[in-house]
């Protein structure tokens, strides 16, 4: 058996790979232990590729599970959902960290709003106003006049949480480019209190 130790996810993993008469790559996540079997002769390079990959996906479900745990969203989408003159239906409300280019989204087949995972750790309202947003487009698909319209009156902060999510967007791809000198300024930076909207 072969240890070693990888960081995924700003998580340290301690991997122990075990040659094997198998055809695929399997893993499995045992706290901060990935225990991995793979095929007898296969390619570093691709071991640690695929290595990587399931790492990575098996540290996001964790925290997904965790996160889905701490908290019911639930109530607070039927409460949004309710101030539609037809409300949609939401039985289900997860936060996955599997989506990393979207906000949002709802599905009404199985009236599920999935909600990135990292809306959570923002305030309340910011939340609401994603929730409020995925559902106005079982009204509007698009994003019309109309669709700005329905959601602004379903949702005073609209454009509060829309420039809020924007500033988050814009620092977190600026920041590892960000000079020292104002990357401490914004550390210590406070302004307004954005958990009271
Ligand atoms: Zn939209």
């Amino acid at each position: 058996m072969i240890k070693r130790t990888i960081t995924i996810d700003d998580t340290p993993l301690q991997v122990e790979i075990t040659y094997k008469a198998v055809k695929n790559i399997n893993a499995r996540l045992h706290g901060e232990v990935l225990r991995v079997s793979a095929p007898t002769g296969i390619a570093q390079r691709t071991l640690d590729h695929a290595i990587g990959d399931l790492a990575r996906r098996l540290v996001r479900r964790v925290r997904a599970r965790q996160v889905n745990s701490e908290t019911d969203a639930l109530a607070l989408a039927q409460q949004v959902a309710r101030r539609f003159s037809k409300p949609p239906e939401v039985q289900h409300v997860l936060f996955v960290t599997s989506q990393e280019a979207r906000w949002g989204s709802y599905s009404p087949s199985t009236r599920t709003i999935r909600l990135n995972a990292t809306l959570r750790l923002m305030p309340a309202w910011v939340l609401e106003a994603v929730v409020a947003h995925e559902l106005a487009h079982v009204i509007y698909p698009d994003h019309s006049s109309n669709f700005w319209t329905l959601l602004r009156n379903v949702e005073p902060n609209t454009d509060r949480a829309e420039a809020f999510l924007s500033g988050v967007t814009w620092l977190a791809n600026a920041w590892e480019d960000l000079p020292a000198v104002e990357r401490s300024m914004l550390l210590r930076t406070r302004t307004t209190d954005a958990s009271q909207p």
